[in-house]
């Protein structure tokens, strides 16, 4: 199975272009939909983060998000560990839900694909750009987040401008009608790479 990543920065469109694939039957798996599933779901992640975090990680059953990205924030040693815990997993899951796809691709959207060297795990990668004021705007506008939050997100992620060297397709998202042009375009190389 031929398998695409589908990479951003915070509020680029990954979720908005990943639909676009959808709608002409490419299954996508959102990495990091299924890992807050996971975190909610799976008995062994859940005891591994209340040791790690304590009892405040879940509030009446829900992860409790607040509470563990004020801890990961600002402890970089923490983060790793919480990954450690939870990325395994996501793994395989993925490699379980591959099996069961029937398409010539699959398409995984990951926030972080470059920032962790995991672009080995792909075999193209496509990255979703758009302008860092509309991204600010949109990210507000949709969680409600203030600027400095959507701002010192977009710190801890690499600038555009390193992932676009290691792609191999860019779909520039400032206007979504351009970018399903660009995605439909993309969609057409990669079959055709896949059959050629
Ligand atoms: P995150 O990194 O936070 O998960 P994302 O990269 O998946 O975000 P989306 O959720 O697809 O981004 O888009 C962020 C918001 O911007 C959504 O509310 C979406 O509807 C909107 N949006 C996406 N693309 C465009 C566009 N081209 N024009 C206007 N709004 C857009």
């Amino acid at each position: 199975m031929v398998i695409v990543g589908l990479t951003g920065g915070i509020g680029s469109g990954k979720t908005t272009i990943s639909k676009h694939f959808e709608s002409f039957g490419i299954p996508i798996y959102n990495a990091d939909k299924e890992a807050k599933a996971l975190m909610k779901r799976s008995k062994v992640i859940k005891r591994k983060l209340i040791e790690l975090f304590g009892k405040d990680t879940y509030k009446e059953g829900d992860l409790n998000r607040s509470y563990l990205s004020s801890r990961i924030f600002s402890d970089q040693n923490l983060l790793k560990k919480m990954n450690a815990i939870v990325h395994p997993k996501v793994a395989s899951h993925f490699k379980r839900w591959v099996k069961k796809q029937n398409s010539p691709y699959i398409i995984k959207e990951a926030a972080i694909i470059f920032e962790n060297q995991l672009e080995n795990q792909y075999d193209y990668i496509i990255i979703v750009i758009a302008d860092e004021n509309l991204r600010i705007e949109r990210v507000t506008k949709r969680d409600g987040a203030s600027t400095k939050k959507v701002k010192s997100i977009m710190k801890n992620q690499l600038p555009d401008s390193e992932k676009i060297k290691k792609a191999d397709f860019i779909i520039q998202n400032n206007e979504l009608n351009t970018a399903k042009k660009q995605a439909d375009g993309i969609h057409q190389k990669i079959l055709h790479k896949i059959s050629g």
